[in-house]
Order: C-alpha cells, then sequence, then structure tokens
C-alpha cells in the first residue's frame, strides 16, 4: 500500500489508487456470496439438528440451483452498491481535503490520511455488512426448511436482545407469526439485530433417509 500511495502524485491517482475497480467488485461479490452460502448450510444445520441429533454438518450441502441463483443475485447487488457507495464517498472526501485551507502536508501525508479514513470507513461498514449478507440467507435458509420437509404447524418468533425499532417492536409485540408471513416479511430492515426462531408445536417425525438438507430435490 505505501509504495503505491507514494506513486500517488496527483488527486486521480490517489483515486486511481483507493477506488474499486470492477474486478474487485467482481471480488467481493464472490466473497458475498460464499458468506451467504456459509451462512445458509449454518443455518439449515441448526434446523435440521433440532430434529435430527445425528445429523452433521458435512450433510447439509446448498446444491439447489433456485437458492443458489437468489444469494447470487443478492451478492452481486450488494457488491455493486458497495462499490458505488464507496468510490462516491471517496470522492467527496478527496473534495474536502482538496479544499482544507491548510494544505500543510505533502502527497505523501495526504495518501496516508486518506488511506486512514479508507480503512475507518471500512472498520465501521464491516459489521453492518457482515450481518446484512448473513441475515436473508439465515432466514430464507429456515423457510426453505420448514416447506421443503412439510413441517407444518410452525410459528416464528421474532427475536432480539438488542432495542428495537418501530417496525420490529411491532412485529415483536404479534409474535408468534406464521411461515408465510416470514416469507413476506423476511428481514424488515438492513443492520436488523433481530432473528426469526422457529417454534413447532406438535413432535416433529422427520424420517433420516430424505430429510431436505439442501439439495435440488424441490423448486
Ligand atoms: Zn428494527
Amino acid at each position: 500500500m505505501q509504495d503505491q500511495l507514494l506513486k500517488a502524485l496527483n488527486w486521480d491517482d490517489l483515486y486511481q489508487s483507493l477506488h474499486f475497480s470492477t474486478l474487485e467488485k467482481n471480488q467481493l461479490a464472490e466473497a458475498l456470496y460464499n458468506t451467504k452460502v456459509a451462512a445458509y448450510e449454518e443455518a439449515l444445520f441448526q434446523e435440521a439438528h433440532r430434529y435430527l441429533p445425528s445429523i452433521t454438518k458435512d450433510q447439509v450441502h446448498l446444491t439447489n440451483q433456485y437458492t443458489k441463483g437468489v444469494l447470487k443475485k443478492q451478492a452481486n447487488l450488494h457488491a455493486s452498491y458497495i462499490l458505488k457507495t464507496h468510490n462516491a464517498d471517496l470522492k467527496k472526501y478527496l473534495n474536502i481535503i482538496k479544499q482544507d485551507k491548510y494544505p500543510l502536508r505533502n502527497s505523501l501525508q495526504i495518501a496516508q490520511e486518506v488511506d486512514k479514513w479508507t480503512q475507518a470507513r471500512f472498520k465501521k461498514r464491516a459489521q453492518l455488512i457482515a450481518r446484512t449478507e448473513s441475515f436473508t440467507p439465515i432466514t430464507k435458509a429456515q423457510t426453505d426448511f420448514y416447506r421443503q420437509n412439510k413441517i407444518s404447524n410452525t410459528k416464528f418468533y421474532f427475536k432480539s436482545d438488542k432495542a428495537s425499532c418501530k417496525v420490529c417492536k411491532v412485529l415483536v409485540k404479534n409474535n408468534p407469526h406464521s411461515l408465510n408471513k416470514v416469507l413476506r416479511v423476511g428481514i424488515p430492515h438492513p443492520n436488523c439485530p433481530h432473528q426469526w426462531v422457529a417454534h413447532v408445536e406438535k413432535k416433529v417425525e422427520l424420517n433420516p433417509a430424505n430429510v431436505w438438507l439442501g439439495g435440488a430435490n424441490l423448486r
């Protein structure tokens, strides 16, 4: 980074060295997709394990093309959004320091300042990104599990140990919810601290031989 920044002699070079390129966007989309698949498989495992304790993690494998496509589309969209906002914010920040009334800094100092800003920005956004990335697949894995395994009488509780906003308070107040409601609501907003927790009233008998664990048999 340092060497790269040393070469950044003007604002355009500085922007070029710190902006997100299309190649980086594709790498980011790939990473986000992998995060989503891992979150989906973990959530699917957690649900399956509740009814069949003998299930092991390696039996759960997302191969369903439809779901893979949904997660891939979400990852691409989110990567594009991250690229756009990062580049726009970087441009804004560069404009601010360009207009600094006391520019008593050399280009290396400015480059280091911008680099520091980029790092801090990423740190702040990393948590939000991680939460948003994994929540949609977790909810999808849960609803897929109950639908694909035809487990009826499932109620879903919207839960969190953190303070909630108006939208979430209404959802919590009206607990529990039906599977269809969960499908309609999903995760109500970005950075939501809540999670859906399934509750089954009747005892569930699942056949270990044909339990659905992410395969391609349905939809
Ligand atoms: Zn909320």
